[in-house]
């Protein structure tokens, strides 16, 4: 059959791709040590899981209103104004399927053919697809180990053409746990409202934030900002709530009045039975939260220590989020575990798939040449085995 232009010129989600490889080799019965997927490896909290199990009981198993439910959306302008300090009505709130639901809508609601978005690279992975799927066309700004993979205002204002539609920015970012420094991002807001650019900020991992970083919600930095601002966030990340699929946009009336028409003619609703686990993650007990960055920071200590003691890998200090983000590429050409050589960061995984065998993803698939990602939401055993396997496959 003939398939779509559209469908033709996106490539499938390599994160998805590379995990799906992983799997493959270990149903062979080899122990594979994977890092491929950005999920939390702890299971959902108890609390979240019996509102659920109580909603599926009272019967909340029918179609809800197309941008969710009442109480979840006050819960998410409540949780906002908590953490942020910046009132939104719950008109202003769309709940989709998962934060990548949010930003299609956001794309479809916004953009179309001959738009530009300005995505700064490194970036996550479905950003260009999704821009390319609503029909517009992505322009990749470059960002450095050395700026910390960060976007400068001036690198923003230079980017802007009469075409600009939309910045995407994701803060902290996926794959290089960039956290934005506070005045940074005020200056990128300034170049948004002086070119009236919108700014669809992806804040899901905003509660994943180390020791020594700070953050701040784009939409906090004045009512000016906040008019151009669509905020996306979800409770995948900071609840380990991945297959629940929730997530949600804070956005100006008149755009969440778009994504919901859009929605009603998508998907109806988001799951009912997840709209009430997803009030009981906001509303209830934020330890489990906590409990989490905990973890997650004992790792990222392990990661960043051991990636420090292999010659010739550099990478910028996450901030946020759960990825180590490094640089292989002194490694290319020269002779590595099994005899493999190597001349990019693709090859460089898929022979680390081979020897290691680890699981990583290759920088490629983010727009960053020569840096291979790490996630490390997965168990201190599995970090530990899978960077003395890294080690010895470098040494050659
Ligand atoms: N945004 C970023 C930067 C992500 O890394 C992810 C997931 O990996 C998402 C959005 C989508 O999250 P979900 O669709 O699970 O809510």
């Amino acid at each position: 059959m003939q398939l779509s232009d559209t469908v033709n010129k996106i490539k499938p989600s390599a994160t998805i791709a590379a995990a799906a490889e992983a799997k493959a080799l270990k149903s062979t019965g080899v122990k594979v040590f994977e890092f491929t997927l950005g999920e939390p490896d702890f299971v959902t909290p108890k609390h979240i899981c019996e509102a659920a199990t109580a909603a599926m009981q009272a019967g909340h198993t029918h179609y809800t209103p197309v941008a969710g439910i009442p109480e979840l959306r006050q819960a998410i302008v409540d949780a906002f104004e908590r953490d942020h300090g910046v009132k939104y009505a719950p008109e202003q709130v769309v709940c989709s399927n998962g934060a990548k639901h949010s930003i299609h809508n956001v794309l479809t609601a916004l953009c179309g053919p001959g738009d530009e978005v300005i995505i700064p690279t490194p970036y996550w992975v479905s950003y260009s697809d999704l821009v390319e799927i609503a029909g517009a066309t992505p322009v990749l700004v470059d960002t450095t180990e050395d700026s910390g993979f960060c976007l400068s205002a001036e690198q923003f204002e230079a980017a802007i053409t009469d075409k600009t539609k939309l910045l995407m920015l994701n803060n902290p970012c996926n794959p290089t746990g960039a956290a934005y420094p506070i005045e940074q991002l005020e200056a990128i807001a300034k170049v948004a409202v002086k070119h009236q650019i919108p700014v669809l900020s992806d804040e899901i991992y905003e509660k994943l934030i180390y020791e020594g970083y700070s953050f701040r919600s784009f939409a906090s930095f004045g009512d000016d900002v906040k008019d151009l601002t669509i905020v996306v966030n979800g409770v995948s990340k900071a609840y380990a709530m991945t297959g629940w699929r929730m997530g949600w946009t804070l956005a100006p009336l008149d755009v969440s009045k778009a994504m919901s028409k859009l929605q009603s003619q998508e998907t109806s609703c988001p799951s009912s039975i997840t709209q009430y686990a997803t009030v009981a993650a906001l509303n209830g007990p934020q330890d489990c939260v906590t409990d989490m960055l905990r973890e997650f920071s004992k790792r990222r200590e392990y990661v960043l220590g051991r990636l420090r003691a292999l010659p010739d890998v550099t990478f910028a200090e996450p901030g946020g989020a759960f990825y180590a983000f490094f640089n292989v590429s002194a490694y290319f050409g020269k002779t590595l575990g099994g005899g493999a050589v190597v001349n990019n960061a693709t090859e460089f995984c898929s022979a680390l798939l081979k020897e290691g065998p680890v699981a990583l993803v290759t920088g490629d698939a983010f727009g960053a040449e020569g840096y291979v990602r790490l996630s490390f939401a997965t168990n201190m055993e599995t970090i530990s085995g899978g960077l003395d396997r890294l080690e010895a496959f470098l040494k050659g």
